[in-house]
């Protein structure tokens, strides 16, 4: 087995590490200060990365995009994944679940968010349906060769910058051995469709800037040729985008760990108490190893779940969960760390530090708790058994 990166990989770590640093930390307080990206500099972004040659780097090449396979978009992840998320977004990676576009909907949508010209959003999430995604009551009936939608989703981020969203609705319900279940379907919905309102959502703990926002649906009338992949089809369609979102959800956890090891080293290194640096008193350089293990344990797993979802493996699923679980819980933890290794300043905005604690937040509840990662795991661990 072999744990080197290529030389390409590290070029690309490099690449992206430079950017995120020279770009994007100096933008940082002023997104923090004000919550908001300017669109002017959401769209210099957007103009950089394109120039770098790194803008939608997981779409295939003959459409345009990098084409990079999964390990090398899922390095590039963790490494943007150490700049502000509000940022970051402008960094195009269309959402992967396009490639189930028809051709006519990807010359509409598909191709122009390759190009940088239309931004997605993908929502499913509603007030009354989080982990049980099943769950929704937001529907589309049919009416002649249209479709007409009402309910709510909320929880939606970015759409208050996204140019049309990826939204799965009931459209209706099938038998199943576990009794009648909910048919889901995918609906390519363009901002400014009559009957879908985006409103502001709710303040957030978690990535100042990067919005979440409520869609309502009241009477939408959308085409049949607005859905994505086949109607009924949307409940695979989500489990397989959500197995790409939860490993970036990782790399970027991991990404950011990095970043708060690098300035707590630092600090340990240069800070005075006691007429000696603090970095050589046991207290704080255990806490340092013991980050540096949790990153190190995050990144390995982080690599062989990408690896596993490049090849098709069969146990791709769980690996990505523990990822996904392991990643998210060691973020919060090497923060934390972080903060108490900075003692006072670490909470100052001065420093990244407490945004990084904050953000690191929410990343055990998006794209599916802690505990359904779990019972995701377990339930791969305890099916063969009988169990
Ligand atoms: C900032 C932010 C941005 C988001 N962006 C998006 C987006 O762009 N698009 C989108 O569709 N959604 C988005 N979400 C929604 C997100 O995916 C949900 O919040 C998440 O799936 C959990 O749903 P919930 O918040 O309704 O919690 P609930 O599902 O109500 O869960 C509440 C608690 O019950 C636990 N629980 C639930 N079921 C089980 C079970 N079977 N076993 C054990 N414990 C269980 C959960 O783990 C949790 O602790 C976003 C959420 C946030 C906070």
């Amino acid at each position: 087995m072999d744990f080197g990166l290529s030389e390409e990989q590290q070029l690309i770590v490099r690449t992206v590490r430079d950017f995120v640093e020279k770009e994007l930390y100096p933008l940082e307080p002023e997104v923090e200060r004000t919550g908001i990206v300017r669109p002017e500099v959401g769209k210099d972004i957007q103009r950089k990365v394109q120039k770098l040659g790194f803008y939608a780097p997981n779409m295939p090449a003959e459409y345009g995009g990098g084409g990079l396979d999964r390990v090398t978009f899922t390095l590039l992840e963790r490494e943007l994944g150490r700049a502000s998320m509000a940022l970051g977004v402008f960094w195009g990676r269309p959402s992967e679940i396009l490639s189930a576009c028809n051709d006519e909907q990807k010359e509409r949508y598909l191709f122009p968010s390759i190009r940088g010209e239309k931004i997605d959003a993908l929502a499913m999430s509603e007030p009354d349906a989080g982990s049980d995604v099943r769950g929704m009551t937001c529907t589309a009936r049919p009416d002649g060769d249209d479709w007409i939608i009402n309910g709510t989703k909320h929880f939606i981020s970015h759409a208050d910058v996204a140019d049309f969203m990826i939204v799965f609705i009931a459209t209706g319900e099938e038998q199943s051995k576990h009794g009648p279940k909910k048919r889901i379907t995918g609906f390519l919905i363009d901002r400014g469709t009559p009957g879908m309102e985006v409103q502001p959502g709710y303040r957030s703990v978690s990535h100042r800037g990067y919005h979440n926002c409520i869609l309502a649906f009241d009477n939408c009338r959308v085409s049949s040729k607005q859905i994505l992949g086949a109607e009924g089809s949307g409940f695979d369609e989500l489990n397989t985008w959500l197995r790409g979102t939860r490993l970036t959800v990782a790399a970027t956890c991991v990404g950011r760990a990095r970043r708060a090891i690098d300035l707590a080293l630092r600090h340990a290194a240069e800070r005075k108490q006691f007429g000696q640096q603090i970095g050589k008193f046991q207290g704080v350089s255990f806490q340092l190893a013991d980050m540096q293990v949790e990153v190190d344990a995050a990144d390995y797993l982080m690599l062989a779940a990408a690896w596993a979802l490049e090849n098709e493996r069969p146990d791709a699923n769980r690996l990505i969960s523990e990822a996904k679980l392991f990643a998210s819980e060691m973020l919060a933890r090497v923060t934390d760390r972080a903060i108490q290794i900075f003692g006072g300043m670490g909470l100052m905005d001065e420093l990244p530090l407490e945004r990084l604690w904050r953000d690191a937040r929410v990343e055990r509840i998006w794209d599916g708790t802690s505990e359904i990662q779990r019972h995701i795991i377990s339930r791969d661990l305890l099916r063969p058994l009988g169990a």
